[in-house]
């Protein structure tokens, strides 16, 4: 204690600090009580350091070398609290659908149609033509309606908003039926069995994990029945000796009751992207078609749109879920509205969809394209860097992500790079830690740049990037 008594002594008063000159020049850029209360904070954080250190204090501390620390602190801390933390990155994961990294983006078009929307007045909830108010539903349900086949469609913030929503609006108080084997958790503390609970309604599992038949669900029908529920198992297959019963028959028994059929297709996808290479799944269009009477899905799966929870169904189960008081908590701004109608109306078109919608154009890479990214990527880097980094193109396997098509494994290509002096964690590390980080991924001790994921302009951040790495490690040498 006695040896940390005197560390804690050689700590500088915050006048000291600010006098510095650095700290000097960093006045004229921001407000000097912004500086003041940094260098407090940052003092504060040494001592606390200090404290808890248990290892042998350094000895030959001196205080200039103190001093310099905390200026550079400052220096970073005050910034930081001025630059936004949420900001873009690269993804060269492969993942397409990363749920960390922000699941969907964007077409790159929709940005002068976002930004007036968002950057001035709009007509929300304004009816343009009759001079009246309107609803913000009635920019997304015509298109959705008709993309589907639905006779009624709304927009909640997100898909597991949308789940609850629609269990509260129409069976809170009943029973809910739904089959063993698609007690799904998504994820992020998303469980079914628990929504259940918070909706109100009562779960009434039926069947086993791996089978469950039509007269499973019919055994535990009675008058407290509220609805028959299926829930796509999106993050997970079962497979082998299984059994499931269709959405056809589950209508079909729903209808023979009086009891709504309400389906959960998770990631819901508008296109069926096995003509593609993907497994077969499930449509919207299908399921409507057989007849569910309310499905949900989310924004920012494969549809490809921003965040969201899509509800269609029968005209009389979404006005029921429109007046429902959650409605408005799960209410969505005008910025996820106008990004979800734009991307649904590029819908209107399937070829136009997939050359535009950047998630369906990632899971869609022709072999050659891909091959193509490849080139163009290890072509910078070599070009730029040429011996003083090792890279090859390698075969690899993206996967989609955002708990869509668990099993499939989707060929790719990647770059690998290696830096001589610097091991492959510390490499991950320094272009994670990019101005625009760069997230990859390490396979095998070798670490992988996946071309799927990467966007267009992307390769000379990361060749920029490898270069300014580089170059920093010779510098360290000299
Ligand atoms: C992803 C998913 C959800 C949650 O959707 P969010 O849009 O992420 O809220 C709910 N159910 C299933 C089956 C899912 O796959």
């Amino acid at each position: 204690m006695q040896e940390k008594n005197w560390v804690l002594r050689k700590l500088p008063a915050v006048d000291i600090v600010l006098n510095s000159k650095k700290i000097k020049e960093l006045e004229g850029l921001y407000p000097k009580e912004i500086i003041a209360d940094t260098i407090r904070e940052v003092i504060e954080r040494e001592r606390q350091k200090i404290l808890k250190w248990e290892g042998k204090m350094e000895e030959e501390l001196d205080d200039k070398r103190i001093l310099d620390n905390i200026v550079m602190n400052v220096i970073i801390w005050v910034e930081k609290k001025f630059k936004p933390s949420l900001k873009r990155v690269v993804n060269a994961t492969g993942t397409v659908l990363h749920t960390n990294l922000g699941r969907s983006i964007l077409p790159a078009s929709i940005r002068e149609h976002l930004y007036s929307i968002i950057s001035g007045y709009s007509s929300l909830e304004y009816d343009i033509d009759k001079g009246e108010r309107g609803s913000r539903y009635s920019h997304v349900e015509p298109i959705l309606c008709s993309l589907t086949g639905a006779e009624g469609a709304m927009v909640v913030n997100n898909n597991a908003g949308a789940v609850l929503l629609v269990l509260s609006a129409i069976a809170s108080g009943k029973e809910v039926i739904i089959s063993r084997g698609q007690l799904v958790e998504i994820g992020g503390s998303f469980r079914i069995p628990e929504v259940l609970a918070q909706s109100g309604a009562k779960l009434i599992e039926v069947g086993t994990t791996n089978k469950t038949y039509l007269r499973d669900y019919e055994e535990k029908i009675n008058e407290n029945t509220g609805a028959l529920l299926k829930v796509h198992t999106s993050n997970y297959a079962i497979c082998g000796f299984t059994s499931a019963v269709k959405s056809e028959e589950l209508v079909f028994l729903g209808q023979k009751y009086d009891i709504p059929v309400i389906e959960d297709l998770g990631s819901g996808t508008l296109i069926d992207l096995s003509k593609y290479g993907l497994s077969p799944e499930p449509t919207v269009q299908q399921s409507i078609k057989a007849g569910i009477d309310v499905v949900t899905f989310s924004g920012d799966k494969l549809l490809g749109g921003p965040q969201g929870g899509i509800i269609v169904g029968k005209r009389k189960y979404i006005d029921r879920i429109k007046k429902h008081p959650l409605t408005r908590a799960l209410r969505v701004d005008k910025m996820t509205l106008g990004a979800l109608e734009y991307v649904l109306k590029l819908y209107v078109d399937e070829s136009k969809a997939l050359k535009e919608i950047p998630t369906l154009k990632m899971l869609t890479l022709s072999p050659e394209k891909i091959s193509e990214r490849a080139n163009e990527l290890y072509k910078a880097i070599k070009e730029r860097l040429g011996k003083r980094v090792k890279t090859d193109i390698i075969e690899t396997y993206s996967i989609v992500g955002g708990g869509a098509f668990p099993v499939d494994k989707l060929p790719s290509k990647g770059v690998s790079v290696s830096i001589p002096g610097l091991s492959v964690c510390d490499l991950e590390k320094r272009l994670r830690l990019n101005e625009i980080p760069i997230i990859t991924r390490i396979e095998k001790d070798l670490l992988i740049l996946d071309v799927r994921s990467i966007q267009h302009g992307e390769v000379e951040i990361i060749a920029d990037a490898l270069m300014s790495i580089v170059d920093s490690i010779t510098g360290d040498n000299n």
